[in-house]
């Protein structure tokens, strides 16, 4: 097991398959991004090296996204190539949903677990401001065919943006009282580029559920109030589904942390929201020996930093969201 400075256990990767998108949300990247030649992202081979090289660190629990993770070509291969390493348990993703109607049932039969799937709004003028795509009907379609595929349960994540959304994280929540689902409200978070608009537009975890009790009266904590990875759950009165709060901003978890995450281009980043990275793909590709690179992502996972300093006004300016894999 890798284990860091303060003594918590690493073992939950994310890897970003590839930082290009079919959407353009407004908080994750500019209108106008420019790509890494595809020379510089991991290949399919390196993406496999690296799952094997978590596992024998400790590593279990695996979560592809990017950039979109679907727009990757043979991603259907790549996970059921993933799925069958000895010592993976688990395998999400974290999509977009556009193009889920078609890769659902593929990607379920490859051996993928579960899915997150970002909705925003429900409105789909709204969504179009948001993503800068028309695409609406497309993820609904997508969600609706990732839980016909039986990756459950759906997790729908939506980043609360002032003056764009926020009026609508009452109709979202309302979703979990027909579906089994989990609503996820995320604050935004600035990052590179984009910063103005992600720290002036931010709403805090603590005013949706203010927000949400208001309109149905008190909600149910479930698991006593505790973690559930990043999202403290709750459940509607009557609702069969969770609300989620994430609240990466104004209360972060980062002491119950145990996730590191791999950039497109092999970087090793130890926490979403500091600029630390070690470089292991270009080792990788001289040709450097499995155990000195083992040895490098151990080290690199020991420093992994406590916690974010946005409260101090820290803000990683190096990459933008999509760079890094959320
Ligand atoms: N393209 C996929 C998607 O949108 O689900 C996966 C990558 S995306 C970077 C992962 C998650 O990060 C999404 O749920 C997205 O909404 C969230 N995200 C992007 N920018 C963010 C920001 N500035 N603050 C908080 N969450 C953000
Ligand atoms: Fe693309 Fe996801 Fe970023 Fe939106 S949040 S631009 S879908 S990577």
């Amino acid at each position: 097991m890798a284990t860091d400075q303060y003594n918590r256990n690493l073992h939950y990767l994310r890897i970003s398959l590839t930082d290009r998108c079919n959407f353009r949300c407004v908080y994750c990247m500019p209108e106008h991004m420019i790509f890494r030649p595809r020379s510089e992202l991991m290949d399919d081979e390196e993406v496999l090296f690296f799952v094997r090289l978590f596992v024998s660190l400790g590593f279990d629990k695996f979560r592809l996204t990017g950039g979109e993770p679907t727009v990757r070509p043979n991603l259907v291969g790549l996970v059921k190539d993933i799925v069958n390493t000895s010592g993976v348990k688990s395998l999400s993703m974290t999509t977009n949903g556009v193009i889920m109607k078609k890769l659902a049932h593929p990607l379920a039969e490859a051996g993928l677990q579960r899915v997150n799937i970002s909705l925003d709004t429900l409105d789909p003028k709204k969504f179009e401001m948001l993503t800068r795509r028309d695409s609406f009907e497309e993820v609904w379609g997508g969600i609706m065919a990732a839980e016909e595929a039986g990756l459950k349960p759906i997790k729908l994540n939506i980043v609360v943006v002032l003056g764009h959304n926020d009026d609508e994280v009452v109709d979202l929540a309302r979703l979990t009282r027909e579906h089994a689902w989990h609503i996820r409200f995320i604050e935004m978070m600035p990052f590179g580029g984009a910063t103005d608009f992600q720290r002036n537009q931010v709403v805090t975890a603590k005013d949706v559920h203010e927000r949400i009790k208001e309109a149905f009266g008190p909600l149910e904590a479930v698991n006593g109030g505790k973690l559930d990875g990043e999202a403290r759950l709750y459940r509607l009165p009557g609702g069969i589904g969770h609300v989620g709060f994430i609240s990466s901003v104004t209360q972060p978890f980062c002491a119950s942390c145990t996730r590191a995450r791999l950039t497109a281009d092999g970087r090793l980043r130890l926490c979403l929201l500091h600029e630390d990275e070690v470089d292991l793909l270009t080792p990788v590709r001289q040709g450097v020996s499995e155990p000195e690179i083992r040895q490098l992502a151990r080290e690199a996972l020991w420093r992994k930093p406590w916690g974010h300093g946005l409260a101090e006004g820290t803000v990683p300016l190096n990459r933008v969201m999509s760079e890094i894999g959320g």
